[in-house]
């Protein structure tokens, strides 16, 4: 017999077909006449019920059917007498593939807090809640890819190891082959990078976006999706050490194309997702408003899961500049004590999460498109406006999360570029390369950058990033 997946048992009509199964136990409930076991393989949120009848199925081995064991079940497919699913499968042999000891077997059925599955981050997949998160990302991986296949981008790779750290996008991770216990030392005492395998420094990359550049100069119209790592050093709920980023690069965009591509990519992938994860979202959307319940009033969220999402699908986004939301944000009163933690009423600040879910959550009840930064809080590859005083970039912004998407136009022109990287002490001899493509053929190009998990987090709901990513990396945290 063929093994069938749950999924499919649930969504066709096997009625009085043999089929066999494979999955692990989540319950088991007895009494003296029949054994039900609620069986899952991952296809799907929902268990399936295997009835197992003690005249037929040796009693010993019904008792090793404990939670977490693994399951191999032949059977007859009936319509179910109870409630909650249409069949169910009268059981004629059951093999047991894997135990269980119920003694040690951590993953019981009952609630277990997010920390505790996150320090049993390589069994908490068999979890409810993180079957739905997984499946989900899976769906929004796809619809990345699928979304820019048909617009006609191509999928480029970026290098993992670089030498380029993307001009201080964050805090590298060395790569290198040298003992450091005891490094080979140059006449000036410094460490011979030169008896590296690469014969130089590396590291691990914080972005492809100067690699995607170069490769939109080109083939016009590209996106990366690949892992990057900073070792940034914050506990937040929002940054991990090793996590995924799409960016596409486009020559012949400019920043309103960009913002245009932008908004209708986000919309496309939360989309994609409400209409092909809706059971896995429904678990979700009650998940998170059992979790909103336990928050403080003024830090519950008005809108719940899905209605969050169909305010990304369903709204306009608006588009201000920076020096048009900085006016907002001064004049606002933000909450009883009418202040920000962070104050804001300095032309040239950046923008804190707290003013940013101000603008999305309070004062516009949209998603927000921020534009036209000041130029020292931003990059120096992006493009200077006519004022002389700020960038064509782009901040996105969305509700519970703040920045989702950073991008912007960038520096096309080889002056304007090396002047500005002359001001921020940037070594013109190292990056020569990346001049390159200003000196032979440059183009106007932009693109972006969005972080998956934060793409993940939004979608699911998910409070700490570290729910979204199957084996986060963060701060001392790398053993499995
Ligand atoms: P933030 O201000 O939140 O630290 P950033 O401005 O440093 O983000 P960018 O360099 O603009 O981030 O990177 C592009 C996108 O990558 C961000 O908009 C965000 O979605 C995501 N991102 C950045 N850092 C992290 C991180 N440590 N973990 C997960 N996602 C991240
Ligand atoms: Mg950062
Ligand atoms: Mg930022
Ligand atoms: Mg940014």
């Amino acid at each position: 017999n063929k093994r069938i997946k749950i999924k499919h048992l649930i969504e066709n009509t096997y009625t009085g077909e043999t089929v066999t199964v494979m999955g692990w136990v989540r319950t088991r409930r007895s009494n003296k006449h029949v054994t039900f076991i609620a069986l899952n393989d991952g296809s799907s949120i929902q268990n399936y019920q295997i009835v197992a009848d003690p005249e037929k199925i040796n009693e010993e081995l019904l008792k090793k059917a404990n939670t977490g064991a693994c399951l191999k079940i032949t059977g007859t497919v009936v319509a179910s007498q109870g409630s909650g699913q249409q069949s169910e499968i009268q059981a004629d042999r059951i093999e047991i593939l894997g135990e269980a000891d119920p003694d040690k077997y951590p993953i019981q059925p009952k609630k277990h807090s997010l920390e505790f599955l996150r320090e049993n981050a390589h069994l908490r997949v068999r979890t409810n809640t993180f079957g739905a998160i997984f499946r989900i990302r899976h769906h929004l991986a796809f619809a990345v890819h699928q979304y820019f296949h048909q617009k006609g981008f191509c999928y480029l790779h970026s290098p993992i190891i670089t030498a380029s750290d993307a001009e201080g996008a964050g805090e590298t991770f060395q790569v290198t082959t040298l003992d450091l216990k005891n490094p080979p030392r140059d006449e000036n005492n410094a460490i011979n990078f030169k008896e590296d395998f690469f014969e130089r420094a590396t590291n691990l990359t914080v972005s492809g976006q100067l690699e995607g550049e170069l490769a939109a100069l080109a083939l016009s119209e590209i996106y990366t999706f690949g892992p990057t790592f900073r070792a940034e050093n914050s506990n937040t709920t929002r940054h991990l050490a090793e996590f995924w980023m799409i960016e596409p690069e486009m020559a012949f965009y400019d920043a309103e194309d960009n913002q245009n591509l932008a908004e209708d990519f986000l919309q496309y992938i939360i989309g994609f997702a409400l209409e092909n994860c809706q059971e896995d979202l429904a678990f979700l959307d009650q998940r998170a408003a059992e979790e909103e319940k336990n928050k403080k009033a003024e830090q519950r969220s008005e809108l719940g899961l899905l209605e969050r999402l169909e305010f990304v699908t369903k709204n306009t986004f608006v588009r201000i500049s920076y020096t048009e939301a900085l006016d907002i944000l001064r004049n606002s009163k933000p909450n009883k004590k009418k202040k920000f933690t962070y104050p804001i009423d300095e032309w040239g600040t950046d923008l804190q999460s707290e003013h940013e879910r101000y603008l999305v959550e309070k004062h516009f009840k949209k998603p927000v498109i921020i534009t036209d930064y000041p130029k020292a809080i931003k990059s120096f590859y992006m493009k200077q406006n006519e004022d002389g005083k700020t960038v064509a970039a782009m901040d996105i912004l969305f509700p519970g999360i703040g920045e989702i998407i950073g991008g912007s136009q960038r520096e096309e022109r080889l002056d304007k570029l090396t002047e500005r990287m002359q001001e921020l002490g940037i070594s013109q001899e190292e990056m020569w390369w990346y001049l390159d493509t200003r000196r032979f053929g440059t183009a106007p190009h932009a693109g972006f950058g969005l972080g998956f998990e934060r793409l993940v987090q939004f979608v699911t709901g998910m409070s700490n990033i570290r729910d979204v990513i199957p084996f986060p990396r963060t701060p001392g945290n790398a053993e499995f």
